[in-house]
């Protein structure tokens, strides 16, 4: 595997789309093993097995699972091709309302939202897509907002090594709007910072962009 220094060079559009889900990957053992699991629910719910609607169900949710957990698949994680940050740009560069569904470990029932997603470049820069592709591969997994946001973060440090990178993601939880509490249309907020970000001037630019 090349170091993300040399992806440059490498086929930038092809690697564009590797965590998109693809049946034919899935490991039919796998898929049998939580197939299995899951009929077994509908018989310990004591369902009507009868019910038309639930022929094929346990299998529906099984590969289900498998495509939106795709992201710990090994080989999941996206390809980031880097370029060298010629014009020596060195503002922030600011992705926001990107969407993403993703599965709360704790119920395994969605959150989702948006992210916001900034960068200040170093030498390197990334194509605007890339944020997406982050954000989702962290997404499709059993996950908590608050390690997601780390996780989106993390990478692009790792991956750019910028100058400032700052990372906010509003979502809704649906464990919290449809059991417990019941709080409807609650809107959870998780940031992280890293960098120049730490200045609060830059913040204040992060936000400001926000709310236009
Ligand atoms: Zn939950």
């Amino acid at each position: 595997m090349a170091e993300p220094s040399q992806l440059g060079e490498l086929e930038p559009i092809q690697t564009d789309r590797v965590t998109d889900f693809d049946p034919r990957r899935v490991d039919a053992k796998q898929l049998q093993i939580i197939t299995d699991h899951v009929s077994g629910i509908i018989d310990a719910l004591g369902l009507d097995r009868t019910d038309p609607n639930l022929v094929g169900t346990d299998q529906r949710v099984a590969e289900m699972y498998l495509e939106m957990f795709d992201g710990i698949r090994s080989g999941a994680e996206p390809h980031v091709t880097t370029f060298p940050n010629e014009e020596n740009y060195e503002h922030m560069v600011m992705e926001r309302d990107i969407p993403f569904y993703s599965m709360c470990s704790h119920h395994f029932v969605p959150f989702y939202g948006h992210a916001h997603m900034a960068y200040v470049p170093g030498e390197r820069i990334i194509g605007l897509s890339k944020f997406s592709r982050v954000l989702e591969f962290y997404a499709k997994r059993p996950q908590l907002q608050e390690r997601l946001t780390e996780q989106v973060v993390n990478f692009l440090v790792a991956k750019l090594a910028p100058k400032g990178v700052m990372v906010v993601i509003e979502a809704r939880h649906l464990c919290v709007e449809m059991r417990g509490v019941k709080k409807p249309g609650a809107l959870t907020v998780t940031s992280a910072i890293r960098g120049q970000f730490h200045k609060r001037a830059l913040r204040e630019e992060f936000l400001d962009l926000l709310k236009r």
